[in-house]
């Protein structure tokens, strides 16, 4: 198995998760904490001026800018899109990059809890997400394959597909110390986990299959003509995530509290549940299924 010898953490992705911001402040004053001796970490603050702002973004979601075109379009320059240019330089370039992993702390204001999403069925990244289910039993599995160069999370610019760790329900703008415990607890088992194969060219004793989730769909909030929200998510749904949703069970109230019910021919999760981040776009909550994640420790 292939030696990482540089890992790059980011935080402050989007500038009001401050989990991450304030984990990375930490560690700079408490290096030894994240240090292994057969790889190297870093350190980055993805987004400063949100940050600064306290906004999720200036102009656009810096999380969805890093797919190849879209880094070599300079015809995109946004501050965000800039900024990703900039990191693609730092940490890449994406089509032969200089750091090996990410791993990008997020925050969500649902109740998901710590959440790991992983996007390839790579053995390394799956190995890491269950060896951090193993440490934490609690954490939930997203897998979300995609393919690295078309990918346009921050997680895709490392040499291998990075680990993009969510954990809520935290509001945006603040700090709660169950959130940041947990994800510099779940990042320090990423990084033994690293140390670990690294020291035995191996993968550790892990659990053949972990259920988790796949992504299906966003479900838009119910809005008028004009655009306007006339529903919010449906008390019974509020702080549910991960929990199953028949057909005609409640999905939103009216602003004159009548239910609207789920329209759907199969029972799915909620996730992302009344997520502030989304009211930009008006969606509700996302709709997951579960999955069986295997790994394929031949697969490379
Ligand atoms: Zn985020």
């Amino acid at each position: 198995m292939q030696r990482i010898k540089h890992l790059a953490i980011t935080g402050g992705t989007h500038g009001n998760e401050l989990t991450g911001v304030h984990l990375l402040k930490h560690w700079r004053n408490n290096p030894e904490e994240i240090c292994r001796d057969s790889f190297t970490t870093e350190l980055h603050l993805a987004n400063p001026k949100a940050n600064q702002c306290n906004r999720r973004y200036l102009d656009e979601d810096l999380n969805r800018q890093f797919g190849w075109d879209d880094l070599n379009d300079h015809a995109l320059c946004g501050y965000e899109q800039n900024r990703a240019k900039s990191l693609n330089t730092l940490l890449g370039p994406k089509d032969d990059p200089r750091v090996d992993f990410v791993l990008d702390l997020h925050t969500t204001t649902a109740n998901m809890g710590v959440t790991l999403v992983i996007k390839t069925d790579d053995p390394f990244l799956v190995g890491m997400a269950f060896y951090v289910k193993q440490k934490m039993p609690e954490v939930t599995l997203f897998f979300e394959p995609a393919e690295r160069m078309a990918d346009n999370f921050l997680v895709s610019l490392g040499r291998h597909f990075g680990l993009l760790v969510e954990v809520g329900p935290v509001p945006q703008g603040l700090l709660r110390w169950d959130a940041y415990e947990n994800t510099r607890q779940a990042t320090l088992h990423c990084l033994d986990y690293v140390q670990q194969v690294n020291e035995t060219g191996e993968l550790p004793e892990l659990p053949e299959v972990q259920s988790g989730f796949h992504f299906v769909r966003k479900v838009n909030l119910p809005e008028n003509e004009r655009g306007e929200l006339t529903a919010m998510v449906h008390p019974n749904l509020q702080d549910a995530d991960y929990q199953p949703i028949k057909p005609g069970e409640p999905l939103f109230m009216s602003l004159d509290g009548k239910a609207i019910p789920f329209d759907s021919d199969r029972t799915l999760y909620g996730a992302f549940i009344n997520e502030a981040a989304y009211y930009d776009r008006h969606i509700g909550l996302s709709l997951m299924e579960p999955v069986e994640i295997k790994l394929n420790r031949t697969g490379r």
